[in-house]
């Protein structure tokens, strides 16, 4: 049914298991949940899955690399399972709605950084901040309601 999360999962030597299969589908159709939201999820299509299942499968596939953790300052960790390509996020600081940015210019540059102390680099954290469209929508009709002075 799912032949490429498959092929993912072993390509890291990782079983093929329902869970593992259930929360890369939920990470494919919901970028950026967070935990609680993968479980939901995940618990919807199969109520067996215990809270610690998901816990774990998130951890051991994020280890393996299938699953990319983003942790926005003062938010709750998110997960998604386009990795590989360090793209960044732009969050908005109202609701916390994520979305994905691809590098400025060409495929990975902010991972050549101008100096890297001999550090070997392999993410660049960049998170863009700023209010979404929702918000911004509802923030100037809040304002407009304000102005006509309704109680
Ligand atoms: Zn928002
Ligand atoms: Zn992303
Ligand atoms: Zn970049």
């Amino acid at each position: 049914m799912t032949p490429d999360f498959e092929t993912q999962l072993r390509a890291v030597s990782l079983r093929v298991t329902r869970p593992r299969l259930a929360v890369l589908s939920v990470l494919r159709d919901h970028p950026h949940v967070d935990t609680d939201t993968v479980i939901a999820l995940v618990r919807a299509d199969q109520p067996t899955v215990s809270h610690q299942a998901v816990y774990d499968v998130l951890r051991a596939l994020t280890d393996a690399g299938l699953v990319r953790r983003i942790r926005p300052a003062g938010a709750t960790a998110r997960y998604e399972s386009r990795v590989g390509d360090n793209h960044h996020h732009v969050v908005c600081r109202s609701c916390g709605a994520i979305a994905d940015v691809d590098c400025a210019v060409g495929d990975a540059p902010c991972l050549t950084a101008s100096d890297d102390h001999g550090f070997v680099v392999d993410e660049a954290e960049v998170v863009y901040w700023g209010t979404c469209p929702g918000c911004a929508t509802e923030r100037t009709s809040q304002q407009s309601a304000g102005s006509e002075g309704n109680r």
